[in-house]
């Protein structure tokens, strides 16, 4: 496989969203440089979201800011509504990820409006971008492959949707697994389906490993033609609508995987696993999955 894959690191926004401990602006920059200097070229390092629903981003603004300092280094946001975006794009923010879920009830749990209000709030956003220069605006369609509130999620209206977003100048659509209810056949399908309808826009995917098919869905996905691929290190993440819903999928071993497959990443795993050893020493106490690094790279 010749095509470079970008590996986006998404430990310290679905990651730190959750977890009880809470990370200090240095600390989280230290583990941003540190990613960075190992390879990461994309790293969504916070979320602008009211500082009473999640303290852990109190801090956003300033974490951007050190974020934007580090070389070769594209540091994204994620934004739940249009106050969000603007603060973003007031920080300097230069790609951001609007998350809406294909799921009514999710999104209503998640953001208190209609998936149809928050893709009209979108529309507000995609102007306030354009009124901006050089932004890149993702959006992330959580519940794409199923829903802890609503079971099934349709097909077709996650390729309805991506149609939308992609008529309405969306310039990179990020397919979700939040809860994971996601398999490889189901992946497969629907990349496809997304691809179909959307043509050349960039599509990433996000897999949760809540029932060990975390990886699976990173192959499937991959033969569909996605190139980027979110994880986070030690398997940090969750989400509060999914009792039980265990992490992301681990940056370590979805790095290992592509190693082994022969994708290029320009991340080195070797270094990679020595930043991994630190965020348990950032992190005491925290239960952290991923198994390279007990078991080590297999040996070739
Ligand atoms: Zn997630």
């Amino acid at each position: 496989m010749s095509d470079r894959v970008i590996l986006r690191e998404v430990g310290l926004r679905d990651g730190l969203q959750l977890i009880k401990s809470r990370l200090d602006t240095n600390t989280k920059l230290a583990w941003i440089k540190a990613q960075a200097e190992v390879g990461f070229t994309e790293i969504e390092v916070t979320s602008f979201v009211p500082i009473s629903v999640l303290p852990q981003f109190a801090d956003a603004a300033t974490v951007l800011a050190g974020a934007k300092k580090i070389d070769n280094l594209l540091p994204t946001v994620l934004v739940p509504n249009l106050r969000g975006a603007v603060m973003a794009m007031d920080a300097g923010a230069k790609k951001i990820t609007f998350v809406l879920s294909v799921s009514d009830s999710h999104n209503r749990a998640n953001v208190r409006r209609s998936t149809d209000e928050s893709l009209a709030m979108l529309r507000e956003v995609v102007a306030e971008r354009d009124n901006r220069q050089d932004i890149t605006l993702v959006t992330a369609l959580a519940t794409s492959f199923g829903c802890s509130m609503e079971g099934a999620v349709n097909d077709a209206r996650v390729t309805q949707i991506a149609e939308f977003l992609a008529n309405e100048g969306i310039d990179e659509i990020n397919l979700a697994d939040t809860v994971g209810y996601g398999d490889p056949i189901q992946v497969r399908r629907i990349f496809t389906d997304v691809k179909t309808a959307v043509g050349d826009l960039p599509l990433a995917a996000h897999f949760h490993d809540t029932r060990g098919l975390g990886l699976a869905n990173v192959m499937a996905a991959l033969d569909a033609g996605v190139r980027r691929f979110d994880s986070a290190l030690g398997g940090l993440g969750g989400c509060p609508f999914a009792p039980g819903a265990s992490g992301n999928i681990a940056t370590e071993d979805t790095l290992h995987l592509f190693d082994r497959l022969g994708v290029d990443t320009g991340i080195n795993l070797g270094a990679l696993l020595e930043v991994r050893r630190h965020l348990a020493e950032w992190l005491p106490g925290e239960k952290l999955e991923g198994r390279l690094l007990g078991a080590g790279p297999a040996n070739r």
